[in-house]
């Protein structure tokens, strides 16, 4: 897989499919993996280099969802049997979409032929994140959780040493994808700002795309994302086309054909909103 992110504890690696990203972060008490995902041949290789830190260091491997798109979950019985312990949100163990996004995967897996060395189940969770600010301290490492809606109903930032994870927002390669609420989505990207103005955070990562260090590089990410939101809601209000294809080669987003569909996903749900 493409390494997009990597220093002393932590390690990006990046999937062919959407750029989407499966975290590792190591601290002196645990090894955290978040959201293995996509292809066979890619999980194979996390697994491998899970094994082998597990064998190296003898730390327990904790295994954490930043949501529950068919995505982010579809490695999880690939790891499953190897874990101390599986992180999600309260939204995410309640979710009652669960057996539609299985049925995503398998959808994906048949529409490409795609055999797995593992059954497809959605995941156990044994710690539940709840509330903003809830802290999970496992030997001296303190992992702290923020709710995180608006992208999908059950998602969570997490902030672990100086790493805050942040899901599928603040993706550098796409603009905001609203499947659940677009205000809940702003208040995520406020929350953002607040942690970053006040927590140390070394590294930041999104779900697709590149991670970044730069908090300056953050906010403008969070000012883009709220401008596209506030646009698209205005124009709606307004009765007034929004020009897709002029705003995706301004901002140079690669991959037209699909966002399209995203954006008139946003639309629907945005339409929604305004008008019930
Ligand atoms: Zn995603």
């Amino acid at each position: 897989m493409k390494i997009v992110h990597q220093d002393k504890n932590v390690l990006v690696l990046q999937s062919a499919l959407f750029q989407t990203n499966s975290t590792i972060v190591e601290t002196n008490d645990l090894i955290l993996l978040v959201d293995p995902n996509w292809l066979p041949r890619e999980i194979a290789e996390i697994q491998l280099h899970i094994l082998d830190r597990m064998k190296a260091t003898q730390k327990p491997v904790w295994l954490l969802f930043t949501h529950s798109d068919y995505d982010h979950i579809i490695g999880y019985n690939a790891f499953s049997a190897l874990v101390e312990g599986v992180i999600a949100s309260r939204a995410f163990v309640e979710n009652m979409e669960q057996v539609s996004i299985l049925e995503q995967i398998k959808q994906f897996d048949d529409e490409y032929y795609i055999t797995r060395g593992y059954p497809i189940e959605y995941p156990s969770v044994s710690y539940i994140v709840e509330n903003d600010e809830q802290v999970l301290t496992i030997g001296q490492t303190k992992l702290t959780f923020w709710t995180a809606s608006g992208h999908n109903p059950d998602g969570i930032f997490t902030l672990v040493n100086q790493t805050l994870i942040l899901g599928d927002y603040l993706c550098d390669v796409e603009f905001p994808y609203i499947y659940y609420s677009s205000w809940a989505y702003q208040e995520s990207l406020n929350k953002i700002e607040h942690i970053s103005q006040n927590y140390d955070i070394q590294v930041f990562i999104n779900g697709h795309g590149n991670p970044t260090t730069k908090k300056k590089e953050i906010i403008r990410r969070k000012e883009e994302a709220l401008e596209y939101i506030g646009n698209v809601r205005g124009s709606i209000r307004a009765d007034k086309y929004f020009d897709f294809d002029k705003y995706i080669i301004q901002k140079g987003f690669q991959y037209p054909r699909i966002m399209r569909r995203f954006h008139e996903g946003n639309l629907n749900l945005m339409r929604q909103e305004e008008f019930g």
